[in-house]
Parts: C-alpha cells; sequence; structure tokens
C-alpha cells in the first residue's frame, strides 16, 4: 500500500496491489455490520442458520437484513414465505427490497426473476456481478446486522462479497460428517486471507431428539467438531439437531415464528462485534 495511501483507488495512480476494491452503498442506505454464512459443502444448513439468525436479531429488536448471495440456487424467500414477491425498483436506479412479516429486509435473486423456477445460467462474473448490486443499487434502511448467505465453496461470489463488502465476520456451518476439517481449514484459511475475523463455528444436523427420551441419536455418527473449534482456535457458536419443526418452518415460510434457543449464542456473538 502507497505511504499516503487514501483508500481511494479512483483518483490514486500508484501500482498497488492491496488495491482497495471496496464497493459503496447507495446514500440513503445504511448497513452497520455486515456477516457471512460459509461453508464450503451445500446443504449443510447455510440458508437455515442465515435465516434463523436474521430472525433471532430480530426478535432481540434489531434491525435485520438478509442479502441472498446464493444467486443460482436462492432459498431465503420460501423460508420467510415471501417466494412470489418481487423487488421494485425507480428511475434512479434504486432497488427496494422485499420486507418480511417482522420486517426484515431481503434481497434475493428470486425476487427479480419472473417465474421461482426460472433458472440462472449466468457465469461467474456476471453472477458475482449482481451480488455487488444487491450491495450497491439496494435501498438497505438502517441495517444494524446484515446475513449474508453465501454459495458453497471459495469460488467467485465469497471472492467477490469478502472483497467487494464490509464483511465484519463470518460463521462457518458444517454438518457432522466427514471432510469437515478440510471445510473449517479452508474457510478459516480463506478469512485469514482476505483478513476477515471468524466468529464462530456451527455445527447443524448434529443430532436428533429422541421424541420419548433424552437420547440424542447421532445420525452422522460423532462428531469431533469441538475438537477441530479448539484446533483452530475459534468457538463452537452452537449444535442445531435435525428437527421436522424446523424443516416444516422452512418449507412453510414460518421461520419468523420459530423461538429455538440454538443460536442464542452465536447472536450473542453477533452483537459483540
Ligand atoms: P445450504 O444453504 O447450506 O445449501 P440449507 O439451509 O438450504 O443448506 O439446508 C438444506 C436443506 O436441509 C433444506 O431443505 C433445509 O430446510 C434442511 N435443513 C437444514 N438444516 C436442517 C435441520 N437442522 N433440521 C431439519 N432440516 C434442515
Ligand atoms: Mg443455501
Amino acid at each position: 500500500m502507497a505511504e499516503n495511501c487514501t483508500h481511494n483507488c479512483s483518483t490514486c495512480s500508484s501500482n498497488c496491489k492491496s488495491k482497495d476494491l471496496r464497493v459503496q452503498l447507495r446514500e440513503s442506505s445504511c448497513v452497520k455490520k455486515v456477516i457471512g454464512i460459509v461453508s464450503g459443502k451445500g446443504g449443510v444448513g447455510k440458508s437455515l442458520v442465515t435465516a434463523l439468525m436474521a430472525a433471532k436479531l430480530s426478535q432481540r429488536g434489531f434491525k435485520t437484513a438478509v442479502l441472498d448471495a446464493d444467486i443460482t440456487g436462492p432459498s431465503i424467500p420460501t423460508s420467510f414465505g415471501v417466494a412470489e414477491e418481487k423487488a421494485m425498483g425507480d428511475a434512479s436506479g434504486a432497488i427496494y427490497p422485499v420486507t418480511t412479516k417482522s420486517g426484515i429486509q431481503l434481497m434475493s435473486m428470486n425476487f427479480l426473476l419472473e417465474h421461482e423456477t426460472d433458472p440462472v445460467l449466468w457465469r461467474g462474473p456476471v453472477i458475482a456481478g449482481a451480488v455487488k448490486q444487491f450491495w450497491t443499487d439496494v435501498v438497505w434502511k438502517d441495517v444494524d446486522f446484515m446475513f449474508v448467505d453465501m454459495p458453497p465453496g471459495t469460488g467467485d461470489v465469497p471472492l467477490t462479497v469478502f472483497q467487494s463488502l464490509p464483511v465484519d465476520g463470518i460463521i462457518i456451518v458444517s454438518s457432522p460428517q466427514q471432510l469437515v476439517r478440510v471445510i473449517v481449514e479452508k474457510a478459516v484459511k480463506m478469512a485469514e486471507m482476505m483478513k476477515i475475523p471468524v466468529l464462530g463455528l456451527v455445527e447443524n444436523m448434529s443430532y436428533v431428539q429422541c421424541p420419548d427420551c433424552d437420547r440424542q441419536i447421532k445420525i452422522f455418527g460423532e462428531s469431533n467438531v469441538e475438537k477441530i473449534a479448539l484446533d483452530y482456535g475459534i468457538p463452537l457458536l452452537a449444535k442445531i439437531p435435525i428437527s421436522e419443526e424446523m424443516s416444516r418452518a422452512i418449507d412453510e415460510g414460518e421461520v419468523e415464528s420459530l423461538k429455538s434457543d440454538f443460536l442464542d449464542a452465536a447472536a450473542d456473538r453477533v452483537t459483540q462485534i
């Protein structure tokens, strides 16, 4: 970085390796904290954790938002029961987010497609550009905490989010299967390279609670998530069971009415940023 860096790369002539690639919000937008929900794998519960976190902090009185960065597989609108909604725009180029029953602001590719089932057949850079626009063109009103639901892996979109948005921290989601260590290590290393703090690890699908007794049935076997969290020096924020109630709430668009306490510690961690 140049000695007298002003962080304004557009007027800087120096050939600097660490150019600030951040993009700006609209003047009328305000987002205080941005938290990325990541995992190297699909289907582990990133979208579930994103929706639950936004709902939990909203229940605690914060203004929350979800930027659904999973452009080709958006699932956030369904979990909030707004899959049929469309995002409105105006002549100035502003796009207005869809607001849920409890006032959570959402932006998702779903709101821009004519039909929910239309496939998005775009190449990586175009998809990454759309995610950037969700930040720059959407009118985000007084958001305390924005959760970014990431697609799996370490491709174009996570890289764009980490480079372009002021991400304050990430939460890594895993399930108790093999490869967890690899998934966690990759996410931790990526966060380190992008200089973004890892707030903690959430293990989803940890167990099934027996309906008749206290037993926790470990469908995927015993996990070593505590050891992994310890090895990488990151807090284990939650162990979420596989739950029919949760699955139903997501499918029926009722995630806001769930009253579970599984993510209390994760919510505490986020509010401490
Ligand atoms: P990802 O975003 O990582 O691809 P999702 O959050 O979409 O994963 O979860 C994949 C599927 O599994 C969804 O249908 C979701 O509702 C379901 N699911 C995730 N976690 C749970 C859970 N703890 N209990 C029940 N169903 C779950
Ligand atoms: Mg998802």
